[in-house]
Protein backbone atom coordinates (compact mmCIF):
# COMPACT_ATOMS: atom_id res chain seq x y z
CA UNK A 1 0.00 0.00 0.00
CA UNK A 2 1.45 3.52 -0.62
CA UNK A 3 0.39 6.62 1.43
CA UNK A 4 0.11 10.11 -0.48
CA UNK A 5 1.68 12.76 0.01
CA UNK A 6 -1.56 14.77 1.13
CA UNK A 7 -2.58 11.60 3.95
CA UNK A 8 1.24 12.16 5.24
CA UNK A 9 0.43 16.17 5.60
CA UNK A 10 -2.61 15.94 7.09
CA UNK A 11 -1.19 13.08 9.68
CA UNK A 12 1.49 15.26 10.48
CA UNK A 13 -0.80 18.16 11.13
CA UNK A 14 -3.11 16.09 12.90
CA UNK A 15 -0.27 15.41 15.40
CA UNK A 16 1.02 18.89 15.59
CA UNK A 17 -2.73 20.39 16.72
CA UNK A 18 -2.84 17.29 19.06
CA UNK A 19 0.87 18.38 20.38
CA UNK A 20 -0.28 22.28 20.74
CA UNK A 21 -3.37 21.71 23.07
CA UNK A 22 -1.93 19.49 26.18
CA UNK A 23 -3.56 21.29 28.58
CA UNK A 24 -1.49 23.67 31.16
CA UNK A 25 -1.54 23.62 34.88
CA UNK A 26 -1.91 25.61 37.55
CA UNK A 27 1.56 26.60 38.36
CA UNK A 28 2.59 23.65 35.92
CA UNK A 29 3.44 20.37 37.28
CA UNK A 30 6.90 21.16 37.31
CA UNK A 31 6.70 23.98 39.01
CA UNK A 32 4.27 22.35 41.87
CA UNK A 33 6.59 19.53 42.69
CA UNK A 34 9.40 22.16 42.53
CA UNK A 35 7.83 24.11 45.36
CA UNK A 36 6.57 21.30 47.82
CA UNK A 37 10.19 19.74 47.35
CA UNK A 38 12.28 22.99 48.03
CA UNK A 39 9.81 23.82 50.83
CA UNK A 40 10.77 20.57 52.67
CA UNK A 41 14.66 22.44 53.14
CA UNK A 42 13.21 25.32 55.33
CA UNK A 43 11.78 22.87 58.15
CA UNK A 44 12.81 22.88 61.38
CA UNK A 45 15.20 19.26 63.03
CA UNK A 46 11.64 18.30 64.54
CA UNK A 47 10.30 18.18 61.53
CA UNK A 48 12.96 17.31 58.10
CA UNK A 49 13.57 13.98 59.11
CA UNK A 50 10.19 12.75 58.14
CA UNK A 51 9.65 15.15 55.23
CA UNK A 52 12.76 14.57 53.60
CA UNK A 53 11.58 10.84 53.77
CA UNK A 54 9.24 11.11 52.15
CA UNK A 55 10.04 13.70 49.63
CA UNK A 56 8.96 12.15 46.69
CA UNK A 57 5.70 11.82 47.37
CA UNK A 58 5.37 15.30 48.59
CA UNK A 59 6.71 15.98 44.90
CA UNK A 60 4.89 13.30 42.72
CA UNK A 61 1.59 14.17 44.78
CA UNK A 62 1.94 18.15 44.44
CA UNK A 63 -0.09 17.50 41.27
CA UNK A 64 -3.35 15.37 42.72
CA UNK A 65 -5.49 18.70 43.24
CA UNK A 66 -5.12 19.59 39.55
CA UNK A 67 -5.54 15.90 38.69
CA UNK A 68 -9.23 15.24 40.86
CA UNK A 69 -10.30 18.34 38.75
CA UNK A 70 -11.13 15.86 36.32
CA UNK A 71 -13.21 13.58 38.61
CA UNK A 72 -14.26 15.98 41.43
CA UNK A 73 -16.84 19.02 40.46
CA UNK A 74 -16.63 20.73 43.66
CA UNK A 75 -12.61 20.53 42.73
CA UNK A 76 -12.17 23.48 40.70
CA UNK A 77 -12.71 26.40 42.54
CA UNK A 78 -10.48 25.30 45.50
CA UNK A 79 -7.27 26.28 43.13
CA UNK A 80 -9.03 30.34 42.61
CA UNK A 81 -10.78 33.59 44.01
CA UNK A 82 -11.30 36.15 41.18
CA UNK A 83 -10.88 38.97 43.36
CA UNK A 84 -11.95 41.41 40.64
CA UNK A 85 -15.33 39.78 41.13
CA UNK A 86 -16.22 41.32 44.72
CA UNK A 87 -16.94 45.06 44.61
CA UNK A 88 -16.03 45.97 47.94
CA UNK A 89 -14.94 49.10 50.15
CA UNK A 90 -11.70 47.91 51.33
CA UNK A 91 -9.89 44.89 51.87
CA UNK A 92 -10.78 44.28 55.65
CA UNK A 93 -14.27 44.07 54.56
CA UNK A 94 -13.89 40.52 52.75
CA UNK A 95 -15.16 38.00 55.27
CA UNK A 96 -12.46 35.48 56.44
CA UNK A 97 -14.84 33.22 57.90
CA UNK A 98 -16.12 30.89 55.57
CA UNK A 99 -19.55 31.12 57.23
CA UNK A 100 -19.39 34.55 56.75
CA UNK A 101 -18.72 34.57 53.58
CA UNK A 102 -21.45 32.53 52.80
CA UNK A 103 -23.63 34.35 54.66
CA UNK A 104 -22.95 37.30 52.48
CA UNK A 105 -22.00 36.32 49.34
CA UNK A 106 -24.23 33.19 49.02
CA UNK A 107 -22.37 29.46 48.00
CA UNK A 108 -23.07 29.72 44.30
CA UNK A 109 -21.36 33.11 43.93
CA UNK A 110 -18.44 31.98 46.26
CA UNK A 111 -18.07 28.68 43.82
CA UNK A 112 -18.39 31.04 41.03
CA UNK A 113 -15.45 33.36 41.91
CA UNK A 114 -13.08 30.51 43.52
CA UNK A 115 -12.73 30.00 47.25
CA UNK A 116 -8.46 29.46 47.48
CA UNK A 117 -8.19 31.13 50.52
CA UNK A 118 -11.20 29.83 52.32
CA UNK A 119 -10.52 26.17 51.57
CA UNK A 120 -6.30 26.47 52.70
CA UNK A 121 -7.74 27.71 55.72
CA UNK A 122 -9.54 24.31 55.85
CA UNK A 123 -6.45 21.92 54.85
CA UNK A 124 -4.75 23.82 57.78
CA UNK A 125 -7.09 22.74 60.27
CA UNK A 126 -7.11 19.33 59.07
CA UNK A 127 -3.25 19.02 58.74
CA UNK A 128 -3.48 20.08 62.58
CA UNK A 129 -5.30 17.69 63.51
CA UNK A 130 -3.70 14.83 60.87
CA UNK A 131 -0.46 15.73 63.45
CA UNK A 132 -2.61 15.52 66.64
CA UNK A 133 -3.61 11.87 65.91
CA UNK A 134 -0.50 11.54 64.47
CA UNK A 135 -1.31 10.13 61.26
CA UNK A 136 1.54 9.56 58.79
CA UNK A 137 -0.65 8.83 55.90
CA UNK A 138 -2.94 11.99 56.14
CA UNK A 139 0.14 14.43 57.22
CA UNK A 140 1.72 13.33 54.08
CA UNK A 141 -1.78 13.59 51.79
CA UNK A 142 -2.75 17.50 53.22
CA UNK A 143 1.07 18.37 52.83
CA UNK A 144 1.05 17.65 49.37
CA UNK A 145 -2.40 19.28 48.89
CA UNK A 146 -2.34 22.23 50.91
CA UNK A 147 1.38 22.85 49.27
CA UNK A 148 -1.00 22.82 45.78
CA UNK A 149 -3.51 25.37 47.03
CA UNK A 150 -1.14 28.01 48.89
CA UNK A 151 0.92 27.73 45.78
CA UNK A 152 -2.12 28.38 43.44
CA UNK A 153 -3.32 31.38 45.97
CA UNK A 154 0.18 32.66 44.62
CA UNK A 155 -0.19 32.88 40.87
CA UNK A 156 -1.73 36.48 40.21
CA UNK A 157 -4.14 35.02 37.19
CA UNK A 158 -5.42 32.58 39.88
CA UNK A 159 -6.66 36.09 41.04
CA UNK A 160 -8.21 37.56 38.03
CA UNK A 161 -11.71 36.58 36.20
CA UNK A 162 -9.09 37.32 33.12
CA UNK A 163 -7.48 33.90 34.22
CA UNK A 164 -6.16 32.78 31.20
CA UNK A 165 -6.29 36.43 29.17
CA UNK A 166 -9.61 35.36 27.26
CA UNK A 167 -11.17 38.79 28.05
CA UNK A 168 -8.10 40.79 26.64
CA UNK A 169 -6.94 38.62 23.63
CA UNK A 170 -4.48 36.74 25.69
CA UNK A 171 -5.49 33.10 25.51
CA UNK A 172 -2.14 31.25 26.96
CA UNK A 173 -0.91 33.89 28.82
CA UNK A 174 -2.29 31.67 32.50
CA UNK A 175 0.29 28.86 31.14
CA UNK A 176 2.94 31.22 29.65
CA UNK A 177 3.28 32.64 33.14
CA UNK A 178 3.57 29.64 35.38
CA UNK A 179 4.25 27.18 33.24
CA UNK A 180 6.56 28.49 30.38
CA UNK A 181 8.69 30.47 32.65
CA UNK A 182 9.66 27.95 35.52
CA UNK A 183 10.45 25.40 32.77
CA UNK A 184 13.14 27.30 31.17
CA UNK A 185 14.70 29.78 33.83
CA UNK A 186 13.71 28.08 37.37
CA UNK A 187 16.65 25.15 37.41
CA UNK A 188 19.23 27.41 35.74
CA UNK A 189 18.69 30.95 37.29
CA UNK A 190 15.90 31.02 40.13
CA UNK A 191 17.52 31.22 43.34
CA UNK A 192 15.88 28.66 45.99
CA UNK A 193 18.15 29.16 48.69
CA UNK A 194 15.31 30.43 51.23
CA UNK A 195 15.88 30.16 55.23
CA UNK A 196 13.45 28.56 57.57
CA UNK A 197 9.85 28.37 57.48
CA UNK A 198 8.07 31.05 60.09
CA UNK A 199 5.65 30.44 62.52
CA UNK A 200 2.33 32.12 61.52
CA UNK A 201 0.65 34.08 64.32
CA UNK A 202 -2.59 34.70 62.05
CA UNK A 203 -2.02 32.30 59.03
CA UNK A 204 -5.84 33.57 57.86
CA UNK A 205 -4.63 37.01 57.25
CA UNK A 206 -1.08 35.83 56.01
CA UNK A 207 -3.06 33.80 53.01
CA UNK A 208 -5.16 36.57 52.45
CA UNK A 209 -2.01 39.02 51.91
CA UNK A 210 -0.77 37.17 49.67
CA UNK A 211 -3.93 36.76 47.55
CA UNK A 212 -4.30 40.38 47.57
CA UNK A 213 -0.25 40.69 46.26
CA UNK A 214 -1.43 38.05 43.52
CA UNK A 215 -4.82 40.09 42.47
CA UNK A 216 -2.17 43.46 42.87
CA UNK A 217 -0.19 42.02 40.24
CA UNK A 218 -2.69 40.40 37.47
CA UNK A 219 -2.61 43.82 35.99
CA UNK A 220 1.36 43.62 35.10
CA UNK A 221 0.91 40.00 33.67
CA UNK A 222 -1.22 41.05 31.59
CA UNK A 223 -0.28 44.60 30.49
CA UNK A 224 3.43 43.50 30.08
CA UNK A 225 2.62 40.69 27.61
CA UNK A 226 0.51 42.92 25.73
CA UNK A 227 3.01 45.08 25.30
CA UNK A 228 5.72 42.82 24.56
CA UNK A 229 3.02 41.64 21.62
CA UNK A 230 2.97 44.86 20.15
CA UNK A 231 6.44 45.10 19.83
CA UNK A 232 7.68 41.35 18.95
CA UNK A 233 7.19 40.15 15.37
CA UNK A 234 3.98 37.47 15.64
CA UNK A 235 5.79 35.20 13.74
CA UNK A 236 7.98 34.46 15.95
CA UNK A 237 6.20 34.81 19.03
CA UNK A 238 5.79 31.04 18.70
CA UNK A 239 8.08 28.29 17.60
CA UNK A 240 8.23 24.20 17.56
CA UNK A 241 10.26 23.25 20.41
CA UNK A 242 11.61 20.64 22.59
CA UNK A 243 9.29 20.15 25.73
CA UNK A 244 9.95 17.01 28.36
CA UNK A 245 11.59 15.17 24.69
CA UNK A 246 8.37 16.00 22.81
CA UNK A 247 8.46 18.47 19.99
CA UNK A 248 5.42 21.09 20.72
CA UNK A 249 4.30 24.26 19.61
CA UNK A 250 4.73 27.35 22.43
CA UNK A 251 5.82 30.99 23.09
CA UNK A 252 9.37 30.92 21.53
CA UNK A 253 12.52 30.58 23.65
CA UNK A 254 13.17 34.35 22.85
CA UNK A 255 9.38 35.64 23.41
CA UNK A 256 9.72 33.75 27.06
CA UNK A 257 13.17 35.73 28.07
CA UNK A 258 12.21 38.44 26.88
CA UNK A 259 8.40 38.34 28.81
CA UNK A 260 10.51 36.81 32.09
CA UNK A 261 12.61 40.11 31.50
CA UNK A 262 9.79 42.74 31.46
CA UNK A 263 8.38 41.14 34.45
CA UNK A 264 11.69 41.69 36.27
CA UNK A 265 11.73 38.19 38.74
CA UNK A 266 8.20 38.34 39.40
CA UNK A 267 7.45 34.34 38.62
CA UNK A 268 10.92 33.50 40.50
CA UNK A 269 10.04 36.00 43.68
CA UNK A 270 6.34 34.39 43.61
CA UNK A 271 7.62 30.80 43.30
CA UNK A 272 10.36 31.35 46.62
CA UNK A 273 7.52 33.13 48.19
CA UNK A 274 5.23 29.89 47.75
CA UNK A 275 7.79 27.63 48.92
CA UNK A 276 7.74 29.77 52.28
CA UNK A 277 4.53 29.97 52.21
CA UNK A 278 3.75 25.81 51.92
CA UNK A 279 7.13 25.13 54.33
CA UNK A 280 5.55 27.34 57.06
CA UNK A 281 1.94 26.43 57.23
CA UNK A 282 3.36 23.12 57.24
CA UNK A 283 5.83 24.16 60.61
CA UNK A 284 2.54 26.11 61.77
CA UNK A 285 0.07 22.95 61.87
CA UNK A 286 2.73 21.05 63.66
CA UNK A 287 3.64 23.94 66.25
CA UNK A 288 -0.13 23.95 66.57
CA UNK A 289 -0.67 20.31 67.46
CA UNK A 290 1.76 20.45 69.74
CA UNK A 291 4.83 19.31 67.95
CA UNK A 292 4.52 15.83 68.09
CA UNK A 293 7.58 13.42 67.34
CA UNK A 294 7.50 12.60 63.72
CA UNK A 295 10.08 10.14 64.11
CA UNK A 296 7.76 6.99 65.32
CA UNK A 297 5.55 7.68 62.32
CA UNK A 298 8.50 6.86 59.91
CA UNK A 299 7.58 3.13 59.45
CA UNK A 300 3.49 3.52 59.00
CA UNK A 301 2.90 3.50 55.26
CA UNK A 302 -0.34 3.80 52.51
CA UNK A 303 -2.60 1.25 51.99
CA UNK A 304 -3.70 -0.81 49.04
CA UNK A 305 -7.08 1.08 49.34
CA UNK A 306 -4.89 4.95 48.55
CA UNK A 307 -2.61 3.29 45.48
CA UNK A 308 -6.34 2.10 44.00
CA UNK A 309 -7.72 5.70 44.71
CA UNK A 310 -4.51 7.43 43.25
CA UNK A 311 -4.50 5.18 40.54
CA UNK A 312 -8.34 5.76 39.67
CA UNK A 313 -7.24 9.61 40.08
CA UNK A 314 -4.52 9.03 37.51
CA UNK A 315 -7.28 7.62 34.75
CA UNK A 316 -9.89 10.12 35.31
CA UNK A 317 -7.03 12.85 34.59
CA UNK A 318 -6.01 11.06 31.11
CA UNK A 319 -9.27 10.52 29.86
CA UNK A 320 -11.77 12.51 30.93
CA UNK A 321 -12.67 15.96 30.28
CA UNK A 322 -11.99 18.71 33.35
CA UNK A 323 -15.28 19.83 35.34
CA UNK A 324 -14.96 23.22 35.58
CA UNK A 325 -12.42 25.94 35.05
CA UNK A 326 -8.74 24.57 34.09
CA UNK A 327 -5.59 26.53 32.75
CA UNK A 328 -5.11 25.79 29.51
ZN1 LIG B 1 -4.18 24.09 40.83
Amino acid sequence: MTISPFFIRISLLLACSVMTMGPAWCWGFYAHRMINYHAVFLLPPGMIGFYKRHISYLEDHAVDPDKRRYALKEEAPRHYIDMDSYVIPHRDSMPKRWDHAVERFGIDSLHRHGIAPWWIERMRLRLTRAFRERNAAQILKISADIGHYISDAHVPLHASRNHNGQLTGQHGIHGFWESRIPERFAESTFDFVIGRAAYLERPTDFIWARVWESAAAADTVLRMERRLSEQYPADARFAFEQRNGVVVRQYSSGYTARYHYLLQGMVERRMRASIFAVASYWYTAWVDAGQPSLDALSGRTFTAADSTAWDALDMRWRTDAALGRICD
